[in-house]
This record gives C-alpha cells, structure tokens and sequence, in this order.
C-alpha cells in the first residue's frame, strides 16, 4: 500500500485506491516505525535512524515474594538489570534481560529460569527455592546497537526528506516512557 501525506490517492496492492487526507502525521508505531516511515515516503530505510531489537523476557516466581518494593540491580548493556516487580497479588516477576535478535519473536524459553535465579541470588538468595517458570517478552525498539554507544531517542519531522508534516519517532523505549507526556509535549510543539 502506498500512502501520501497531501491526501492524494492511496493504492492498494489489489489496485485499489481511496484518498486519504490529513495535516499532520505522527509516526508513533514503536518497532513498527520504520515500516510506517518508508510507506509514507518511499524512502529506502537507510534513510532513517538504524533499527535494532533488544528482547527483554520475564519469568514468574512461585509464592509470595519476601518484598514490598521493587528491586534493581545495577544496570547492564542495553537495559536495566534483571530486577523484581511484584504483581498486584503480591507475586514476584523477575526480568527483563536482554537479548539482541534480527527478527521479531515473542516465543521466552524455559531455560531462561537458570539464569534469572543465578541473577537474583545476589539479594534474593532463596529463590533457589522457588519454581521459575517462563513468562512474557516484549521488544525494545533501539536506534543504537550492542557494543554502541546509547542513543537519544530520535523525534524529529521530516523536513530534510521532504515530509514536513510527518513526525516520526524513533527509538522510544524503556525506561520509564509508557504514556510519556514530556514526549507528547515535545511532539506537538513540533506540529504547530
Ligand atoms: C521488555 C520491556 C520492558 C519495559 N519496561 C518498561 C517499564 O517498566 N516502564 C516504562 O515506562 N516503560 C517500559 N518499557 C518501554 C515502553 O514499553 C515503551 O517505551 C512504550 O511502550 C513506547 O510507547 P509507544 O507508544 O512509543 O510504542 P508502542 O507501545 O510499541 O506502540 C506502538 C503501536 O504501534 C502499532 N504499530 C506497530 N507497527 C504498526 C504498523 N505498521 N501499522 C500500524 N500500527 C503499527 C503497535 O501495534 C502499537 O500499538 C519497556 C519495554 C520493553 C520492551
């Protein structure tokens, strides 16, 4: 599908079309953003900030955890540690660790509990106790690669590649930017 911010015709690959119109484009689609920025404009993908996935997995932790808070360790490469979060029962989940990957897979192995328990021992040292068992995943969508240095989040309208009014964000991960409103701040004072 081919989509134009001045709200001309919008082909479908059935040859198919309709218009779509609009003023302003943000291009917030997290991993997907790359996708969503060469549709718009055509461009190769070189033509936007590198695209790397980091998969960060968690494991659940049988019984009630000894905490009331959460817990982190020193941050590593690429994330912040496999640190405790405790659930609304009180339970413990442990994660996310950090695993660099070409192509999105959302599947966690069960032989991650070995290492999360081995990352915990540190302040936690009966978890060998417990059971724990494979959980959920999630990809980090970074703009800088391992063994580089971290880069700051890429939010910017597209100006230099013609698209003034198409805003893309690039590179929005953790930590702490679920529901950000500085972000939300910053990307309308672009938009006006
Ligand atoms: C393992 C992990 C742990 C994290 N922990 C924390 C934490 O503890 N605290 C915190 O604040 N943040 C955390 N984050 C970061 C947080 O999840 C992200 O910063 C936040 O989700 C970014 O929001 P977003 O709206 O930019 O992108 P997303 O939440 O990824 O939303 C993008 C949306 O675009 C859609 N989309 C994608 N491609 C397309 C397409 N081609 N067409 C149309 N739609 C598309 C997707 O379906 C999705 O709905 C964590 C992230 C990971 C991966």
């Amino acid at each position: 599908m081919r989509r134009c911010l001045d709200g001309s015709a919008v082909t479908h690959e059935d040859g198919s079309t309709f218009q779509l119109g609009c003023n302003i484009v943000v291009n917030c689609a997290g991993h997907g953003a790359h996708d969503v920025a060469t549709a718009i404009t055509s461009l190769p993908a070189e033509a936007f900030p590198p695209r790397f996935l980091a998969k960060g997995s968690y494991c659940d932790v049988s019984g009630k955890a000894p905490f009331t808070h959460l817990i982190y360790p020193i941050p590593v490469a690429g994330g912040l540690g496999i640190h405790v979060t405790l659930d609304l029962q009180g339970r413990a989940r442990l994660g996310p660790n950090v695993e660099w990957i070409d192509q999105e897979n959302y599947s966690v192995s069960q032989s991650l509990a070995a290492e999360f328990q081995k990352a915990c021992e540190g302040f936690w040292p009966k978890i060998r106790h417990r059971n724990i068992t494979a959980s959920y995943c999630g990809i980090r969508p970074k703009i800088s690669g391992p063994d580089q240095s971290v880069s700051d989040f890429h939010i910017k309208t597209g100006s230099s590649i013609g698209a003034p009014r198409l805003i893309n964000l690039f590179g929005i991960e953790s930590p702490g930017l679920t529901s950000a409103l500085a972000i939300a701040r910053y990307v309308e004072s672009l938009s006006v």
